[in-house]
């Protein structure tokens, strides 16, 4: 359960709708009010995570517990701007392709990284940093009565930030005193990524430089997604909006949803839309299909005498 839904809002619900929400939750289970304590202890933690959370579309994601395989020190986020790297990180982008199909279910992708690995045979810690490449700068300031202590790391300036020193002339990297190294890597993306999201890693190659995976989420043929709500467009002729049909829609969850329109006397009005709960890309989210009336163009030479029969029994069948 997201947070959005104990409260009964959708993740695009305005911040003053949330608002709303909340309260009328809050009042409603009470404890003073015979509500359940623990209820309101979580309409209250959802309400300040998502209230605090500048990224409110992505929030499900860090709820609901997904952990990429392959780096221990979760620097995951989700972002749809790129922002400045802090303390001038080299980042990298690269970016994942994936089906509708691939981001309904969650996927494995084969990623390769490279990176700048120092030469190991004519390089040695550096004393000054202990191979962190970084050190601790403490800064105070007096403001009035106030001394405010800052501590900030920055590049050390005995081996420019590489951690490492170089020592003589080296047959291995010709001097170069950097590799450039390749690697094949499986990385797990979870469910529900959109297009354009991005998953922030560190690169296993090398744990000063990130990588920016940026999605590419390629839509199934007549599909639309706003969030997790999927949008299909059902193309239908003219007689089956009067008589109905059996249509078989395909689903991103590689399953095709039957819609049995053949015992609804109702005409399907072209353009108008139907909304199947629970089966957009996850069970909150919804699927709306869109009837695509196609409308001939042209008719058949057929004698007048049969079109006034026919418009008969077209006037008596429907209402
Ligand atoms: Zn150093
Ligand atoms: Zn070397």
């Amino acid at each position: 359960m997201s947070y959005y839904d104990i409260l009964g809002v959708s993740n695009n619900s305005t911040d003053e709708e949330i608002k709303k929400a909340y309260r009328k939750k809050a009042i409603e289970n009470h404890p003073d009010k015979g509500g359940n304590e623990e209820e309101f202890k979580k309409i209250n933690e959802a309400y300040e995570k998502i209230n605090t959370n500048e990224k409110r579309q992505h929030l499900e994601f860090e709820n609901s517990g997904i952990n990429p395989n392959i780096f221990q020190n979760f620097p995951f986020g989700f972002n749809h701007q790129r922002r400045q790297p802090q303390n001038q990180q080299k980042e990298t982008i690269i970016v994942v392709n994936l089906s509708l199909e691939e981001s309904y279910t969650g996927c494995k992708k084969n990623i390769t990284i490279s990176s700048k690995i120092i030469c190991e045979k004519c390089s040695t810690i550096c004393n000054s940093c202990n191979g962190i490449g970084l050190i601790s700068k403490t800064i105070q300031q007096q403001i009035g009565p106030l001394t405010t202590i800052q501590t900030t790391q920055i590049p050390c300036s005995k081996c420019n930030g590489k951690g490492k020193i170089f020592l003589s002339d080296c047959n291995e990297c010709k001097n170069k005193r950097e590799f450039e190294k390749t690697k094949d890597f499986t990385i797990e993306i979870p469910k529900l990524v959109n297009d354009n999201d991005i998953i922030k890693i560190s690169n296993p190659l090398n744990s000063k430089e990130k990588i920016i995976l940026k999605m590419k989420v390629t839509m199934m043929p007549n599909y639309n997604r706003r969030n997790n709500d999927l949008y299909y467009n059902l193309k239908i002729p003219l007689y089956d909006a009067l008589f109905g049909n059996n249509w078989k829609i395909p689903h991103p969850s590689g399953k095709f949803l039957e819609l049995d329109h053949r015992n609804i006397k109702n005409v399907i009005k072209p353009n108008s839309c139907k909304i199947i709960e629970g089966k957009g890309m996850n069970d909150n989210s919804r699927l709306h299909i869109n009837f695509d009336v196609e409308i001939p163009t042209y008719r058949k030479d057929i004698s007048l005498d049969k079109i006034d029969t026919w418009k008969k029994d077209f006037n008596n069948i429907f209402s």
